[in-house]
């Protein structure tokens, strides 16, 4: 087989030792990598009409100047010049930072060529090239490389154009000639060529849809070929469940299920039925109902003579869940305890012992629960609760350890349809879409610092009510400690302002887990009347009687953290409001405050937050377990992803998948790629 692309860069004629660290740098080893390094965009210089060009797209017309151009001196070294000139009727201002020298090139009613930034509001472009006359380029679309170290995007192309001369034949075709037939889609060597020396014509747009393509065939060949060894390698328990008695349990509920609840009860029972080992994540909405979901759950499993754990990020949440399942399951005689740092000495051991004796059929915890000295007699269900910042790996850790139950993720932080399937195309989804019915919305207004005054106002108003609020305070990226000091801080105003008449609770990180607990007790007790926070409260925290959220500095939080937060008002009867302080300076800043005041749907604001901040941000780039594409965009080929996936799923079910001679490559990369270590797919 072919191996020139694993070859070092040093190969291709001109590379030496230097110019091949440089390179390194940017993670460009071999001559593959450097083919493969693609222009990050490309300049157009194909001439345009205004009228068809996007806010903020770089644009190249020509024009008539109308008036001397002027310029203006900032300081010594720095100088803005301004001319105005007529394109087609339109009437715009081209400017040009420290060009001065462009002077020259405008005179009244001469033609030029300008290309730069198009911004539609104010009519303006912002220049980067201009040229006097008509010109226009042979070349109208040019290649831009991102660069660094001391290579320059000039020599970048020049290597380029070099490996391409001698190993461009050496391009080996991956994908089998049916997918190329199937998709029309263009050979590799084809595709590379036409993204480094695109062409007005449509075939630099085949050209990166093939790529995209083959990008994503290869992540979700992966995440598929985890996906069916988890089904079918990992030995799963057919258990029998005795529906009719689940029935009953549901009938037994303090309220009729939402359909949504009814929906994703069955997939779930279903998987726990069938003989592969359920890997299913559930989404739901801040207050859609999946605790009970979870209750229904672990009591089919404990009924048909089983154990289930449920585990959750923090102690609070742990203690809150054990107070709601107990009611609900101890009638049916089964037992509910909690097990976490809290529970010490000779209760522990104790809870432990029934644990091992099966006994004990349901524990509640955090982390610690599937670790080391916990022994449980049968295990048949794990749902963990909240768990969305785990990423592909950390999921496989978890279900491989000790026995092999069903597996249940929950998690109240909306993933955008769109990143689902990339960031858990190993896992199978169900979704609540669905709120109990009767909820009221809650009210979210967004305000500027210095209307404090009147947001205390409404606090005090709302305390006078009989109601509770939470204020919570900013995080400070990389700073606890600026965090608590500004915890702190507003806690002691907080105290100052309500002084007699309410009192005033501060909870942070630095705490320890036993302060938090009374911390948290007074306020769900009304001791406290307003509890000032860090983001500690995320999660799950429940306490119906509060009906304010006040978050100071909103724009730092992404909106699925808002959205959370919010997330701890509106649980009991009254109306409840949300208030958000902040004063964000950019533009997508204050999009993001409107969008939180104009919707209460978690996945409509994800989907929003996702166009925003794209999705490296989104869950913040370590925990998302996307890989890094070259030229594929999870949100924007989201159609191409869709399709890849159902491919590879063909591809690592098929039965000849071991065999088949167009599936060499597919093979190789998950060999490679450690999927199959010490398993096999067949
Ligand atoms: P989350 O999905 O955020 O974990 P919870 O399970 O805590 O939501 O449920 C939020 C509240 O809604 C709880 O008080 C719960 O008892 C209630 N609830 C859940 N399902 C229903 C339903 N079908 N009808 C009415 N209330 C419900
Ligand atoms: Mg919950």
């Amino acid at each position: 087989m072919n191996q020139a692309m694993n070859l070092p860069v040093t190969e291709v004629k001109g590379i030496g030792d230097e110019t091949a660290k440089q390179m390194e740098g940017m993670r460009i080893f071999t001559v593959g990598d450097l083919i493969e390094h693609f222009p990050f965009r490309y300049e157009d210089y194909q001439l345009k009409d205004l009228q068809d060009v996007a806010h903020d797209e770089r644009v190249t017309i020509v024009g008539i100047v109308q008036s001397e151009p002027s310029i203006r001196y900032y300081g010594k070294k720095k100088n803005r010049l301004s001319v105005r000139l007529l394109v087609n009727q339109i009437l715009i201002t081209v400017t040009f930072f420290n060009r001065a020298f462009l002077k020259k090139y405008f005179q009244i009613g001469q033609e030029v060529t300008v290309t730069g930034k198009w911004d539609q509001h104010r009519m303006t472009i912002a220049g980067s090239e201009c040229h006097p006359g008509r010109v226009e380029k042979e070349q109208t679309v040019v290649p831009i490389y991102s660069v660094s170290g001391k290579l320059t995007s000039k020599s970048l192309k020049k290597y380029i154009y070099q490996a391409m001369q001698q190993f461009a034949d050496d391009i080996p075709e991956p994908l089998p000639p049916s997918f190329l037939e199937k998709y029309k889609l263009p050979s590799k060597k084809e595709a590379i060529y036409r993204l480094h020396y695109p062409s007005k014509d449509e075939a630099t747009k085949h050209a990166r849809r093939r790529m995209v393509y083959e990008e994503f065939l290869f992540f979700q060949l992966k995440m598929q070929a985890y996906r069916k060894i988890n089904r079918e390698q990992t030995v799963g328990e057919a258990l029998k469940l005795d529906r009719g008695k689940v029935s009953q349990f549901v009938k037994r509920l303090p309220f009729p299920l939402t359909g949504a609840q009814e929906r994703v009860i069955g997939d779930i029972l279903k998987d726990i039925e069938s003989d592969y080992r359920m890997n299913r994540l559930l989404q739901g909405d801040v207050g859609s109902g999946k605790t009970v979901v979870a209750a229904v759950s672990m009591y089919g499993v404990v009924n048909a003579g089983k154990q289930a754990a449920l585990m959750v990020p923090t102690e609070i949440l742990a203690e809150q869940h054990v107070s709601s399942l107990k009611p609900l399951l101890e009638p049916f005689g089964i037992q509910v305890e909690l097990l976490s740092g809290s529970i010490k000495g000779k209760k522990r051991r104790e809870r432990l012992e029934r644990l091992q004796a099966g006994e004990l059929h349901i524990v509640v915890g955090t982390h610690a629960l599937i670790q080391d000295d916990v022994i449980f007699n049968d295990l048949g269900l794990v749902i963990t609760d909240e768990q969305h910042r785990f990423g592909v790996e950390q999921r496989r850790v978890l279900r491989d350890k000790g026995e092999h139950p069903d597996v249940l993720f929950m998690t109240a932080t909306p993933i955008p349809r769109t990143l689902a399937i990339s960031v858990f195309g190993d896992m199978d989804v169900s979704i609540i879409d669905e709120m109990p019915a009767g909820r009221k919305v809650i009210e979210t207004y967004w305000a500027k610092h210095d209307m404090l005054e009147r947001v205390l106002t409404f606090i005090e108003k709302e305390l006078k009510a009989g109601r509770q609020a939470y204020v919570i305070c900013p995080l400070i990226e990389e700073s606890e400690k600026l965090d608590v000091q500004n915890a702190i801080d507003v806690h002691m105003i907080l105290q100052q302002h309500f002084q007699g008449k309410f009192a005033v609770g501060l909870m942070h990180g630095r705490l320890h887990s036993s302060e938090k607990d009374e911390v948290m007790e007074a306020f769900s007790q009304n001791q406290t009347q307003v509890l000032v926070s860090t983001t500690v409260v995320e999660v799950g925290v429940n306490v119906p009687n509060a009906t304010v959220m006040v978050i100071y500095d909103a724009e730092r939080f992404g909106l699925a953290q808002l959205h959370q937060l919010r997330g701890r008002v509106g649980r009991g009867e009254a109306q409840s409001y949300c208030i958000l302080l902040a004063d964000p300076k950019s533009e997508v800043g204050k999009e993001r405050m409107r969008i939180m005041t104009e919707t209460n749907d978690g996945f409509v604001l994800s989907e929003r937050d996702l166009e925003l901040r794209g999705p490296g941000d989104f869950f913040g780039a370590k925990q998302s377990g996307l890989p890094d594409f070259k030229v594929a965009d999870v949100v924007h080929d989201y159609r191409a992803l869709e399709v890849a996936r159902g491919d590879a799923a063909e591809i690592v079910n098929q039965p000849n998948f071991w065999e088949e001679p167009s599936f060499y490559y597919f093979r190789k990369y998950l060999e490679q790629s450690g999927v199959f270590d010490g398993q096999k797919l067949d």
